[in-house]
């Protein structure tokens, strides 16, 4: 059983029920729709064939949605596309027209105030770059330095400069709305650059009467990067968006980043997402390379919640091999993990109060006396999260009556949440907890497992016991 969770990106490359059946019975965790590229018809319809086969599967795979964010895109191109010569002028037009290889033009008219002449303009994931020579009254004169093959919609980075654009556009209001009224579990919003972006979008929700979407900020340039301390403490978790931080930032300094950021959000316990690329070679062929299963193991052995496919799974000819092919990485780098060291560090910069001393304990104990795993009775999902923050080596089953309590859980490293009804007294949590435990990891008499919580379970709001309960 894989602890490190998968999400994978739905597009028209999974959209039929057959191959998200494939994905969830394969190992993915939490299905994510880009609203870039996704109607909300689309969504609807994901969201309603995840939603039955989780009751046909009994699976509890959760729902994220992007928003697309102060996003800036090229306009169309005659015949769709254009091939920009290195050394070439070209001019980048306020107005929409139909572009080739000498003008194009781009999605936000205010991007000729923002710019300076000199600033860097990257097209399309980062491929095509474009320096500032002048401004003219509706255009930029600019010249190709790194030339290359530009389509229609690709998108638009300048680095280093944050645009005067709102960071929640009407549009993007109209999402976080539908996102509620669909009741999905994560909202990853796209292209944050600091605290009052998230706090924007933590308003709209509280507004909307919502206290279940998490939201994830995406990490996609420098601005976000040197905030990171402050968006991490916000936020229920980060997602590292490889894509976009290795176009606004030198792609050498992603590896680095991406270690920091796990490292940081495993000590305060908020969730940490390596996206992009993981196994992008899977989009052609049924094998990855050598160097994407390191990459995959590499994110496990740092210790990282989840890991996210998207070209893989969303345009990708393998979909569904790509997440049987990532569920065995993960599985086998999962043995080589350094446990002790995760729990060192968990343990460090743990609160001395009665539920991280109770956590910390129990995921020892679970691993001195080898506990096939650890059982958490849960109203909220509190004590859940916080067995996980120390990264034990057996599963965690959060066994929760509270539905919304379940669906959060599942991007959490470890943590294999699972409905039930409401518990009347001691004897039956401890009853459930081990028949929960011999139908979801297969424990047998002679087997060992951890139950922790707080109990009675509506009246203490921390964890307050650990029973070791022979089998
Ligand atoms: C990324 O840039 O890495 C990313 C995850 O964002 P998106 O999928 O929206 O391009």
């Amino acid at each position: 059983m894989k602890k490190t969770k998968i999400i994978a990106t739905i597009g028209p490359a999974s959209q039929e029920e057959e191959i998200l059946k494939g994905l969830i019975l394969n190992g993915m965790n939490v299905a994510r729709i880009n609203l870039t590229h996704a109607s909300h018809e689309f969504c609807k319809d994901i969201i309603q064939k995840i939603r039955k086969l989780n009751e046909k599967y009994h699976t509890h795979v959760s729902i994220m949605l992007d928003t697309k964010g102060p996003d800036v895109i090229v306009g169309k191109f005659e015949n769709g596309s254009a091939y920009l010569n290195t050394g070439d002028k070209i001019r980048i037009y306020m107005n929409d027209l139909l572009g080739d290889s000498t003008k194009f033009s781009v999605s936000y008219p205010y991007l000729i105030n923002d710019v300076k002449v000199n600033d860097t303009i990257k097209v399309s994931d980062g491929l095509i770059e474009l320096q500032v020579l002048d401004k003219g009254h509706d255009y930029l004169l600019c010249e190709v330095i790194i030339g290359g093959f530009i389509e229609n919609h690709k998108g638009v980075n300048v680095i280093g400069t944050k645009l005067s654009m709102p960071f929640l556009s009407p549009e993007d209001e109209e999402d976080i709305k539908f996102a509620h009224e669909a009741e999905v579990d994560f909202l990853a919003l796209t292209h944050v650059s600091c605290v009052e972006d998230v706090l924007e979008v933590n308003d709209v929700l509280i507004n909307l009467g919502d206290d279940h979407i998490a939201i994830i900020p995406k990490i996609e340039n420098e601005r976000a990067v040197d905030a990171i301390d402050e968006i991490i403490d916000i936020s229920d978790g980060v997602m590292i968006a490889r894509g976009d931080l290795g176009v606004e930032l030198p792609f050498e300094r992603v590896p680095g980043i991406q270690k920091s950021i796990i490292n940081k959000c495993h000590r305060v316990g908020k969730v940490s997402i390596v996206a992009t690329e993981m196994m992008s070679s899977m989009e052609n062929a049924a094998r990855p390379t050598r160097a994407e299963v390191s990459d995959v193991a590499s994110a496990v052995a740092d210790g990282v919640d989840a890991v996210m496919l998207s070209g893989e799974t969303t345009i990708g000819k393998y979909p569904v091999e790509t997440i049987d092919v990532m569920t065995k990485i993960i599985e086998t780098a999962e043995h080589e993990v350094n446990y002790y060291e995760l729990v060192d560090k968990a343990y460090r910069t743990e609160k001395q109060d009665t539920t991280g001393s109770i956590a910390y304990s129990v995921v020892d104990c679970a691993s001195r006396l080898k506990a096939c795993a650890i059982v958490t009775p849960t109203m909220s999902g509190y004590t859940s999260r916080k067995i996980s923050r120390f990264r034990p080596s057996c599963p965690i089953i959060a066994l929760s009556p509270d539905e919304k309590t379940v669906q959060n859980l599942t991007i959490y490293y470890g943590i294999y949440p699972e409905l039930i009804k409401p518990i009347k007294s001691f004897d039956e949590m401890m009853e459930k907890s081990t028949t929960m435990a011999k139908q979801l990891v297969g424990a047998e008499n002679g087997d060992r497992i951890v139950v922790t919580g707080g109990y009675p379970m509506k009246q203490v709001k921390h964890t307050n016991f650990m029973k070791i309960e022979d089998l």
